[in-house]
């Protein structure tokens, strides 16, 4: 898969996708992140590309120029017009289902605003997507493009070894994680739980959903409800069809007697 990341602040793309996982999988080829300086695209001979807003206000505003340009020696380059993303606190939340869907595709260009954000008319000419990763303001749309090209490429087949595997991590299933535990057995003073050394799978099994349901239940009680849980499941922890999150909640103190 083929990153574009389109940004006035290329180093902090390349530096931040080095290491680890994301760093191996570039290294073996499976994906490519480019950062693509928007500042090399302007015509203004000082290389500005922002300019005061329309209307006046605070701040400044990108221009559409630059960031079209950068856009088109993309699209020259490959042939066609990928999906898009605008980077934007405006945008639909970011979530596991986006990165798996947005994984399907060959290339992918991600545009990071600055300042007061991106001139209306080049968003309205090159975007498909408008995604947030949450709600609160950002300086830049840099993190928010890091956080969209690790969350995609674990995805991506290949990526995620047997060592990093992702398939029962939180989410999946719209259930959290269980708890995760290592050597030693037993740190200060506390002993991981026995059943994990059981050496018995379908008790360990058992045990790990329980812990799942009994966390989202504590932590995400908005994810109980598209939960994939049997009728007893549903009895047991008392999760019935639409329900609100506040109904659900039960304290860390009720986990940690279970
Ligand atoms: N004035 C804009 C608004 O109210 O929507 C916010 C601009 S913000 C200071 C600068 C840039 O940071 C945005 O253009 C966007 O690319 C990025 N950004 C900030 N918060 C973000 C978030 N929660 N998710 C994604 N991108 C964000």
């Amino acid at each position: 898969m083929h990153f574009y990341v389109l940004t006035l602040f290329p180093d902090m793309i390349l530096h931040a996708l080095e290491e680890s996982i994301i760093g191996r999988a570039k290294q073996k080829g499976l994906l490519t992140v480019e950062a693509v300086n928007i500042r090399d695209y302007t015509h203004d001979r000082h290389q500005k590309t922002d300019d005061y807003p329309y209307g006046g206000g605070a701040g400044m505003v990108m221009q559409a120029q630059p960031i079209y340009d950068a856009y088109r020696s993309i699209v020259q380059r490959i042939g066609s017009r990928p999906r898009t993303v605008y980077l934007t606190p405006q945008g639909s939340v970011f979530s596991q289902s986006d990165a798996k869907e947005l994984a399907q595709e060959a290339h992918l260009i991600l545009l990071c605003g600055h300042y007061e954000g991106v001139d209306e008319r080049v968003l309205e000419e090159i975007v498909t997507d408008y995604i947030s990763i949450g709600d609160y303001v950002l300086t830049g749309g840099e993190l928010p493009a890091m956080v969209l090209v690790d969350a995609i490429s674990r995805m991506v087949p290949g990526v995620l070894t047997n060592a990093d595997s992702g398939e029962s991590e939180s989410l999946e299933g719209s259930l959290l994680e269980y708890p995760q535990y290592t050597r030693p057995y037993e740190w200060n003073g506390k002993k991981a739980p026995d059943v994990l050394l059981s050496g018995d799978h379908a008790k360990i099994e058992s045990w790990r959903r329980e812990q799942s349901i009994r966390r989202t239940k504590r932590n995400r009680p908005d994810l109980l409800k598209k939960a994939d849980l049997t009728i007893k499941e549903k009895a047991v922890y008392g999760v019935h069809d639409g329900m609100k999150g506040a109904e659900t909640g039960a304290s860390p103190e009720a986990e940690n007697k279970n």
